[in-house]
């Protein structure tokens, strides 16, 4: 973590600030890639529309991805060919209007994006366009003003994402010293920093995100303006944070992203109430949300399947505790206050982050778990046991006991029930004796404190910013 936060505030490399406006044209004896490395389907499309004379290459992560020797996710193509122009060249194709027209051509499980090159647009000219707005704080919020090549690459977010590459003369395009940028491992802001994150606050967790993907560091004029720009992620689409937040968090490098995210205070935005609680209690609440984001992000790379549930139940139990207590305090007896609890946190969270319906029903069930998995005298036990909801139940509570909560050897003894045969069990039950029955607080109990009361990524940071 030390290392990248140390990266996070690296002095950038010495390097033209301006952008080009012919590309640096590295042939294909300056790089490796290859055509062959990319979806041939990809590759057919651009070759297809150049042979209708339209320009196209293959353009973003694909490109950066392949640099790094990583297997890309997807692959994406540019082209001057306008969405129905495309649309025209392809029988598989679907025209798919989001923020913006895209073209979705179809082979198989296979989808690539193939999008006509758009142009940046300068606050100033807001007004000479009617196809593009954005709002008083510099926010795009529409986007779908066409434009060259050179535009394109000028729009896009970081210079790493804005690489060219022909794969008919297998040249890279580069405008923005892109090139430069992934052979020296930095996320760098095309633009003016400032004003390319009013564009799009959202950019600033990309940056986020990519650094920890990549292992790359941001670079200093880029990192520098998130702290006082982090707040208005508050204006975002809560849908589209939503988004975000599971690219974020189920990228395999959940763990470092958000270190990252609370050393440069993008987390506060996003969850407000479990910053609060890492403000309160911050060992405890920063080593839960870790040990959770760590196991996602093993269960990533294992191919093991991952639910937004459990990793929004997480990111979200340590601020129960307080809400409980308030509504306790206010004569509310423990259970319907655990209840009530649950109710308004998740309301308030989805104010930030539109979690849908599908993942809230088990945000809530997840947590019940945690009232009922005390209580296990006499048939208790077992109907728990044949609950759908019991695996995730128990992952979460050796989750907690993981963070330090005193569960009286709850798990434990879970974990043994589960081995356990039918006589065992039964034995397991009758010592029990009448010790579970008000065993059901409810909210997180009285936890251990260590010394360290200081949130590990604000410590760090602020050793990393001399
Ligand atoms: P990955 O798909 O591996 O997460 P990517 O770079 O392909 O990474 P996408 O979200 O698929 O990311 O976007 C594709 C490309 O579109 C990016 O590489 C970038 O050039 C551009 N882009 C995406 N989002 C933005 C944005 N908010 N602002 C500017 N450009 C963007
Ligand atoms: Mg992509």
């Amino acid at each position: 973590m030390l290392k990248k936060l140390f990266q996070s505030f690296r002095t950038p490399v010495r390097r033209p600030q301006h952008l080009r406006t012919t590309p640096e044209v590295l042939n294909s004896g300056q790089h490796s890639l290859q055509r062959h490395q990319f979806s041939r389907h990809a590759v057919g499309i651009v070759e297809r529309l150049q042979n209708a004379g339209y320009q196209a290459y293959l353009v973003g992560g694909c490109v950066r991805d392949l640099m790094l020797g990583i297997t890309p996710k997807d692959f994406d193509v540019a082209t001057s060919a306008t969405p129905e122009q495309v649309k025209a060249e392809f029988r598989n194709a679907r025209v798919i209007g989001r923020r913006f027209k895209l073209v979705h051509v179809h082979f198989g499980r296979e989808i690539i994006e193939v999008a006509t090159f758009r142009a940046n647009h300068p606050l100033d000219e807001e007004e000479h366009s009617n196809q593009s707005s954005s709002n008083e704080s510099g926010r795009i919020l529409r986007d779908n003003v066409y434009g060259t090549l050179e535009e394109d690459a000028q729009r896009r977010d970081f210079t790493i994402n804005a690489l060219y590459y022909d794969p008919v003369t297998e040249r890279i395009l580069d405008y923005a010293n892109g090139v430069h940028d992934v052979r020296n491992h930095l996320i760098r802001l095309i633009g003016d920093p400032v004003k390319r994150y009013q564009e799009d606050p959202v950019r600033m967790l990309r940056a986020v995100r990519f650094a920890a993907k990549l292992d790359f560091g941001i670079e200093r004029h880029s990192a520098t303006p998130i702290r006082e720009l982090a707040p208005m992620l508050r204006e975002i689409p809560t849908a589209r944070l939503f988004e975000e937040v599971l690219k974020l968090f189920l990228n395999g490098y959940a763990s470092d992203t958000f270190e990252m995210m609370v050393d440069l205070e993008l987390f506060e935005p996003l969850f407000p109430a479990s910053s609060e609680a890492l403000e309160d209690e911050p060992t405890y609440t920063h080593t839960l949300i870790s040990e959770a984001l760590i196991n996602t992000d093993l269960r990533v790379k294992q191919g093991k399947p991952v639910t937004p549930a459990f990793l929004f139940a997480a990111l979200l139990w340590p601020a129960l505790p307080a809400r409980v207590l308030r509504l306790q305090s206010r004569g509310m007896p423990p259970i319907p206050a655990m209840q009530e609890a649950a109710h308004e946190l998740i309301i308030e969270q989805c104010q930030r982050i539109a979690i849908p319906k599908r993942f809230t029903i088990p945000i809530r069930e997840i947590w019940d778990m945690q009232e009922r998995l005390p209580r296990r005298s006499g048939k208790r036990a077992d109907l728990l046991l044949d609950n759908p909801r019991f695996r995730a139940g128990y992952d979460f509570l050796l989750l907690r006991e993981s963070a330090g909560e005193d569960t009286d050897g709850l798990g434990e003894w879970w974990t043994a029930y589960q081995d356990a045969n039918d006589s065992e069990r039964r034995g397991m039950i009758r010592d029990l004796g009448g010790k579970d029955e008000g065993a059901a607080p409810g909210a997180p109990r009285k936890r251990r404190r260590s010394g360290a009361a200081k949130r590990k990524g604000a410590d760090a940071a602020s050793g990393a910013g001399e």
